[in-house]
């Protein structure tokens, strides 16, 4: 049965795969599988201060060790041709920038909430070309896209309705600290579309990004698809699963013997499909998946629950 769905895993390789990253691909993985569709990896790997060597390779070994395959590969940093063709379309829309995250951050009209920040077009106008704002400043400058005014409304598939009016919100939206456009907004952006990728499955942290990633597909002339943003796991504190919160690397687990069905039971038993002890493959959960299940809030990966882990 080919439905025509495609969806895709898009890791960054920025750090180790983690319970977090896990239990977003599991809902991605069953989202795809459940609908007869496609299921692409897209290795994001433009980050480049950033992405840790070797990072890349583990995580694709990891994946295929707790069950997850996948029908096409590409990798980020391969593809940088197509992303310069992409800007170059758009180059009356978008202009280099020098501020840095502090000047934006100064710039500030009044005290702002959550994490987006605000730009007033500070570089609107400055510099003709990137290489120009580069000499300029000495550091890569950052591609701005002109955000047109107008509320942008988003339908989740999980998270519902989700409006923004992203020029007051955001102000004019960087896409990418390289001369190419390689980076993540634009390639993103790019990617799936090229792909095909019909719904965009991840965790609930980028929702506030995606007005502006429309905004962008929009201008590139690129079809929108479906989103389905699910909630993040969570540590005991109820802040983004981090390290203090334990070593939650699949590495470690797979080191210290733990199989791969009982760090999927698990996960599995947080969407409500498993019991908590309860050591389920992917094939197995294709049954029993239920987007509806999937608790609204985010997934509290506290000691009693990571300790179900614990051999
Ligand atoms: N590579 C991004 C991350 O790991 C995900 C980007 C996306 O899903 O659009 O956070």
């Amino acid at each position: 049965m080919d439905t025509g769905y495609a969806g895709r895993l898009a890791p960054s390789p920025t750090g180790a795969l983690h319970l977090g990253n896990v239990r977003t691909f599991m809902i991605a993985y069953l989202r795809a599988r459940s609908r007869g569709g496609r299921l692409l990896f897209r290795m994001e790997d433009l980050d480049h201060p950033r992405d840790k060597p070797g990072a890349d390779r583990a995580i694709e070994d990891e994946l295929r060790w707790l069950g997850f395959e996948w029908d096409g590969f590409c990798r980020q940093s391969e593809r940088r041709a197509v992303y310069r063709e992409a800007l170059s379309s758009i180059r009356d829309k978008v202009y280099p920038c020098v501020c840095s995250r502090r000047d934006v951050e100064s710039a500030q009209g009044a005290p702002h909430s959550g994490e987006q920040l605000y730009y007033p077009g500070t570089c609107r106008g400055r510099f003709a070309t990137w290489r120009e704002a580069l000499a300029f400043s000495g550091r890569p400058p950052c591609w701005r896209f002109r955000a047109p005014p107008g509320e942008v409304r988003v339908e989740d598939a999980f998270a519902g309705e989700f409006r923004q009016d992203v020029s007051a919100a955001l102000g004019d939206f960087p896409l990418a600290r390289d001369e190419d456009g390689a980076g993540y907004t634009l390639a993103s952006v790019v990617d799936d579309a090229l792909a095909g990728v019909r719904e965009v499955v991840r965790g609930d942290d980028l929702l506030p990004a995606t007005p502006a990633q429309t905004l962008l597909q929009d201008a590139l002339g690129l079809p929108r698809p479906s989103y389905c943003h699910v909630p993040l796991v969570v540590g005991g504190d109820g802040r983004r699963l981090a390290k203090r919160h334990g070593d939650t690397r699949i590495a470690a687990y797979r080191a210290a013997g733990v199989r791969p069905g009982r760090i999927i039971g698990l996960l599995a038993h947080s969407c409500g499909w498993a019991g908590a002890d309860e050591e389920v493959s992917l094939a197995e959960l294709l049954e029993r998946f239920d987007m509806d299940s999937i608790p609204r809030a985010p997934c509290v990966a506290d000691a009693a629950f990571l300790s179900r882990l614990s051999v």
